[in-house]
């Protein structure tokens, strides 16, 4: 079956026909790397659930995102219609799935969460479609992984909230319409080059999420650590924060981590040297970076005099794949000044030499001159 996660509004009449279910992934999961992005797509159903925002107000952050979905949602509920189909785009953990929650609650509404890999035969999301009751949210992440059946049954869906069916093969085949329930499509996306113009011309909303200032992220740790009952002051929350490469999911995962040095090292309070030290430990270093960022502009710096390195190069180098680096890795490096991106490679910035240890090229040369 197609669905992942279910949440029925309170609905004494209805039984929940849905048995929640274990969120299913492509991807392996690793506590070994504590930025990896792959640990963050599944750790959705069990770990995450106790401090994920259920609220607009609990919702830090993402200023522009809230401001145009709380008039949508008010606009939708005066005319009394159904919420028109949304696309977020943004790397891993900046907050997608939770803002899909966080609609289903505000329009008192159920959702349902699936992703595209589970969604492979044509079967998966029409069970999915038919099952639907008015309002409901759909929310299907990594929405650009869609089959192409999948997703032509779904333009039907979204446009008309139809379902065609073919019945019959070769000249004896005829097309049925089936009704279904108004419904929002939310859609979730790291890549949204990769989606069918098709596809994203049938999203009535497209919002980016950018990546979060350290102090939101800040504000962010402090409530985690407020339901996880830790002590943490406001200095050791700006130190995760800083090294949380503006990514919540991130910053929540490396609290739970200092806590847990804190715990057994010292007293279990956690202040911006105990933060340090056990971010340290974790080879977490002050900028947030890890060791394959660190491993991906030494190649450049190193190997290639900064530059412009090939994709297939950074990945040989770094052990890990392409879309990992392309996804993840890379667009944190370039928000914050390390790496561009250029039609040749990837170039190391004179911040990123700086960083490292070296002195940037132009440095060199008028040191030369
Ligand atoms: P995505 O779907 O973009 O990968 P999620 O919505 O699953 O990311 O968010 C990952 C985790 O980060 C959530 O469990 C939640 O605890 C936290 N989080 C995300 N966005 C916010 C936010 N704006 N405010 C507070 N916590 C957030």
């Amino acid at each position: 079956m197609a669905i992942i996660s279910s949440k029925q509004q309170p609905q004494p009449q209805e039984p929940d026909k849905q048995p929640r279910q274990r969120k299913q992934v492509a991807k392996e999961s690793s506590d070994e790397n504590l930025l990896q992005p792959q640990a963050a797509i599944d750790e959705t159903d069990n770990k995450e659930e106790g401090i994920r925002p259920q609220r607009f107000a609990d919702y830090i952050g993402q200023k522009d995102l809230k401001d145009v979905l709380e008039i949508a949602i008010k606009a939708a509920k005066s005319r009394g219609e159904v919420l028109d189909h949304l696309l977020l785009y943004g790397p891993p953990g900046l907050g997608k799935t939770t803002m899909a929650m966080i609609l289903a609650s505000e329009m008192g509404v159920n959702y349902k969460i699936t992703s595209a890999p589970a969604l492979e035969r044509p079967r998966d999301i029409m069970g999915l479609l038919i099952n639907l009751k008015p309002g409901d949210i759909i929310f299907i992440d990594e929405i650009h992984r869609l089959s192409r059946m999948t997703e032509e049954i779904l333009y039907p869906a979204m446009e008309d909230y139809r379902l065609d069916i073919t019945v019959g093969r070769g000249s004896s085949a005829r097309t049925r319409s089936i009704p279904l329930s108004k419904f929002t499509l939310v859609g979730a996306t790291t890549r949204v080059g990769a989606l069918t113009s098709p596809l994203r011309d049938r999203f009535g909303l497209i919002q980016k999420l950018r990546f979060y200032e350290v102090e939101e992220l800040s504000q962010i740790v402090l409530r985690t650590a407020q339901l996880l009952k830790t002590d943490v002051n406001k200095d050791g929350a700006l130190e995760i924060a800083r090294r949380a490469r503006g990514t919540p999911r991130i910053a929540n995962r490396l609290l739970k981590r200092v806590r847990d040095y804190a715990e057994v090292k010292s007293t279990g309070e956690i202040d911006e040297t105990i933060a340090a030290e056990a971010l340290q430990l974790f080879q977490v270093d002050p900028c947030g970076l890890d060791w394959t960022d660190r491993t991906m502009l030494s190649t450049i710096v190193e190997q290639f005099n900064g530059g412009p390195v090939g994709l297939d190069t950074i990945a040989a180098a770094t052990g890990e794949d392409t879309q990992t680096i392309e996804e993840v890795y890379e667009p944190y490096l370039m928000q914050i000044g390390y790496l561009q991106r250029t039609h040749r490679g990837r170039v190391a910035t004179p911040a990123a030499y700086k960083h490292l240890g070296f002195k940037p090229p132009n440095e060199q040369l008028s040191l030369l001159g």
